[in-house]
């Protein structure tokens, strides 16, 4: 039994005060100081003793659950709102309609209702080594080597990996909020500071115990949308699992577009998940699509560039073909029309 301590913040404030004094990291596997909010990961990971913290600093009551319009006529997400709340909110449904797809294709209910969406961005890979300590898994321990190279990698990625780690990041809503241009707004010993979401997450490198850019105590405060109401009428999230329910995604796809009145794309944005260590876009598979006309061949050109330089795995292979459809059918979809994700459907019990 190891000793912890456990601090119950009342606000962000004396979250980051208590995290000073101990010297605090917010998304390691150290054994400082870290911040819990719905705990829907790290419990799972300190069960496992794989993250190993000696405090706790629980986020819970501090007052960063609230979602409001912001000043330039977006969206700020808390980052302590839940998961359900954040999909299920007017103003998510009606103007982040891919966000809610995103979010509700994630976990299961029960998860989504206690996941907060600073987790969210911080939960760690699924990859089964990073969770089997008998295991080689560099991002656990640096330099221990990389059992999932050579190993069993159906899940790992296709793109961005490097000779020390494959792993994917797990999430649905990342993919969203990349799509989407979201920022994140973090606060921590030096102050207060915005990273572009495209930013937030690393490739793994040579460093692939680092998942993000956060500095040591630096705590999510809020998560900025801006404006996309252009792209309202034409989205679609899509996501390829090999269960229909409570399973991470093979490969899943964030589409969105906006139309002119003759028909003809505006502004594309695509986004990638399951096939990197973090939601994966590239500009010239959107700029591709401006003044085009929807349509099969130039959606399949989208694809082939954001796909360029895929290398796949041992057993992964099939996910560069299922990728490159995921994104036509994902296209194809938005263009058809953003389908409501279960509308009128409140946080669930
Ligand atoms: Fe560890 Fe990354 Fe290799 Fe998985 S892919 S075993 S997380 S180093």
């Amino acid at each position: 039994m190891r000793p912890l301590a456990y601090t119950r913040a009342a606000t962000a404030a004396q979250a980051l005060q208590a995290c000073a004094q101990e010297g605090a990291q917010s998304d390691e596997t150290a054994q400082g100081a870290m911040f819990i909010a719905g705990g829907t990961n790290l419990v799972d990971l300190m069960k496992l003793q794989i993250m190993r913290p000696h405090h706790l600093i629980d986020l819970n009551a501090t007052p960063l659950a609230d979602i409001v319009v912001s000043d330039s006529g977006g969206l700020r997400l808390g980052a302590m709102a839940r998961n359900a709340q954040t999909a299920y909110h007017p103003q998510v449904q009606q103007r982040y309609p891919l966000l809610a797809a995103a979010i509700l294709a994630a976990a299961s209910a029960q998860i989504r209702n206690m996941a907060s969406n600073g987790g969210n961005l911080l939960q760690r890979t699924r990859c089964t080594y990073f969770y089997d300590p008998a295991t080689p898994c560099n991002k656990r321990r640096r330099g221990s080597g990389c059992s999932a190279i050579g190993g069993l990698n159906k899940y790992h990625a296709i793109l961005g990996a490097s000779e020390h780690c494959i792993a994917t990041h797990p999430s649905d809503m990342c993919v969203a909020l990349a799509a989407l241009d979201a920022s994140v707004h973090v606060r921590g010993p030096a102050g207060a500071r915005e990273i572009a979401f495209a930013e937030f997450h690393r490739l793994p490198g040579a460093e692939p115990e680092r998942d993000t850019v956060l500095e040591e105590g630096e705590l999510i405060e809020y998560i900025a949308l801006p404006d996309a109401d252009d792209l309202v009428a034409h989205s679609a999230y899509l996501k390829i699992r090999e269960r229909l329910s409570y399973a991470f995604g093979l490969v899943s796809v964030a589409a969105a577009l906006a139309l002119d009145d003759d028909g003809r794309i505006v502004r594309a944005r695509i986004a990638l998940g399951g096939v990197a260590h973090k939601p994966w876009r590239r500009p010239e598979s959107e700029v591709c699509l401006v003044g085009l006309v929807p349509g099969r061949e130039a959606f399949g050109h989208a694809a082939d560039l954001l796909l360029e330089g895929a290398v796949a795995q041992h057993d992964n292979g099939f996910k560069i073909t299922l990728a490159r459809r995921t994104v036509v059918r994902a296209l194809e979809a938005a263009a058809a029309g953003t389908q409501v994700a279960h509308p009128g459907r409140g946080v669930a019990a």
